[in-house]
């Protein structure tokens, strides 16, 4: 198996690319551990894998409490005694066009989408180095390269995960041997967009087609994040964009 003994980390891996994440990298032989809000799903995922014959187990957190981050760093630690690599996914979008001053709805993108990845990679951090290597892959998305009416929150907090994740693969992939990686998907089929109450926004996602187009399915982006694990030491796939074939 392509992944016999590495120890993952995953946040947001309750649903969507998360989970799917979680079920390929086990299937490849990964020990995952999962993170995320809702326990009760990662209990269920976590019994499907290991009677699959797979190795997984959980830890409740929420990404934008930095405590819960390092909490799930040193579980694992001290249960495998190495992290391979850490997956930053978790990640919220309830689109709203900025004039309806969703102020929550700001915090939470903010908090979630960029924080909770700056907190996931500063958690990680000093176990890489201690290893002297390891892998962070942040999931962005295709939206940070290019923003749209009721985005501008959203877009703004994945363009800044690109950004990020540039800034750290300077500074630690040449120097320190650990590999950074930003995925960024297109539109994916996922409980994500259930959130959006803008009637505008709902009302644009359909006007645009996008809600009839064949989205990628979580599996898709799961097996880009497998390509970017088995890529040999030498590589860092630095960025990666999946979109759907038939997303224009
Ligand atoms: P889902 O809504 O299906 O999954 C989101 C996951 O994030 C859930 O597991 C959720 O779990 C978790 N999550 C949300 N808030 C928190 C939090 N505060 N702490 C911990 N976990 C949290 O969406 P997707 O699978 O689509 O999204 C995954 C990532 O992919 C996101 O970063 C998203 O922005 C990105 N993406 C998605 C695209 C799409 O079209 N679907 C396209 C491009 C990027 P819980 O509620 O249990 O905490």
């Amino acid at each position: 198996m392509k992944l016999d003994k590495k120890v993952v980390i995953v946040t947001g891996a309750s649903s969507g690319i998360g989970e799917a994440i979680c079920f390929k990298l086990a299937e490849e032989g990964a020990t995952v551990v999962m993170g995320a809000r809702r326990e009760d799903i990662l209990e269920q995922n976590c019994e499907k894998i290991n009677q699959r014959g797979g190795n997984a187990c959980y830890v409740p957190t929420d990404v934008t409490f930095r405590g819960d981050l390092e909490r799930i760093v040193k579980f694992t630690l001290d249960k495998f005694g190495r992290i391979d690599v850490m997956i930053n996914n978790a990640g919220v979008m309830p689109l709203s066009y900025f004039e309806s001053l969703d102020h929550d709805g700001w915090d939470a993108m903010v908090d979630t989408n960029f924080k909770g990845v700056i907190y996931g990679c500063g958690a990680v951090l000093p176990a890489f180095l201690d290893q002297g290597d390891g892998h962070i892959i942040n999931i962005s998305s295709d939206a940070a390269l290019k923003t749209f009416p009721g985005g501008s929150v959203y877009t703004a907090t994945k363009a800044a995960v690109n950004v990020f994740t540039e800034g750290l693969r300077a500074e630690l992939s040449a120097s320190k041997g650990i590999r950074v990686t930003c995925v960024m998907p297109g539109a994916t089929i996922s409980e994500i967009s259930s959130t959006i109450e803008d009637p505008k926004v709902i009302e644009n996602r359909k006007i645009s087609g996008m809600e009839e187009m064949r989205m990628l399915l979580p599996e898709d982006v799961a097996g880009t994040v497998l390509y970017a694990i088995c890529a040999s030491k030498r590589a860092n796939v630095n960025e990666i964009i999946v979109r759907p074939t038939d997303q224009a």
